[in-house]
């Protein structure tokens, strides 16, 4: 099956904060970026064309100020910038490997990262340099999921592919619950109303509404991000 074609053409890839944490309980394992990176040259080297929101999860997240009883937009600004961070760490890991990257930021931050202009980051994706996009949408109140379905319809994705821990949406949190079930495939629709927590449920709705379907896989089965841009049967499509 590896020969196969690609079943797409462009992709946006969300990667959280999390998979760059190795065996570290806070912040970035360069091994772990590296391996990352790998992953994402086979892709690229594929054709497909590639953006990655990343998430900050590693090193902030919002909900972590406020429950430390800071206020919620301060926290929230905090975790953008965890995510302009491993933005940075990640361009080092997938430039290492020989493929020209660009980091665009929400948030005005030019000493590191270009600002988003949609029709750039277009041609940049046709030129096959990978895109990792960070600091969300620039707001408080948001996550970097719903980010991430935002830019993909903006960059016309025809997928995106949300990398986690897990196999995939399940019944229930499979790490607490052992009799949970895993989906194959399960609507926009039925995710929302089950109250699923995967996926942020305003990423979600906004894929129903332009029919942008969804990948969940497990970042940690290597080769899984091939798998499912080459069409494979890999996680769960909500769709
Ligand atoms: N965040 C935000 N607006 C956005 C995206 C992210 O305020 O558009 C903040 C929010 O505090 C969030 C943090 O950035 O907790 C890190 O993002 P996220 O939790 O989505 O990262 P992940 O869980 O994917 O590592």
């Amino acid at each position: 099956m590896s020969n196969s074609k690609p079943a797409y053409k462009r992709i946006l890839l969300k990667l959280s904060g999390e998979s760059l944490l190795g065996d570290l309980s806070c912040g970035i394992a360069v091994d772990r970026a590296k391996s990352i990176a790998l992953e994402l040259k086979e892709l690229h080297d594929l054709g497909i064309q590639v953006a990655i929101m990343i998430g900050g999860g590693n090193i902030f997240r919002g909900i972590m100020g406020t429950e430390a009883g800071m206020d919620r937009a301060s926290a929230d600004y905090m975790g953008l910038l965890a995510t302009v961070i491993n933005g940075i760490a990640l361009q080092d890991a997938i430039e290492k490997e020989g493929v020209i990257t660009r980091h665009i930021s929400a948030i005005d931050i030019k000493a590191v990262a270009e600002p988003f202009i949609r029709r750039r980051v277009i041609r940049h994706l046709e030129k096959d340099r990978i895109i990792i996009f960070s600091a969300g949408i620039g707001s408080p109140y948001f996550t970097t999921d719903t980010a991430a379905a935002l830019r993909a319809l903006e960059i016309k994705a025809e997928v995106i592919l949300k990398a986690t821990k897990v196999d995939g949406v399940y019944t229930d949190d499979p790490m607490k619950v052992r009799t949970a079930r895993k989906f194959d495939s399960i609507s926009y629709l039925n995710f929302i109303k089950k109250g699923l927590k995967v996926m942020d449920t305003t990423a979600v709705s906004l894929c129903k509404d332009n029919n942008l379907p969804i990948i969940i896989f497990n970042l940690r089965k290597k080769g899984s991000i091939k798998k499912a841009v080459l069409g494979e049967k890999v996680g769960t499509r909500i769709g």
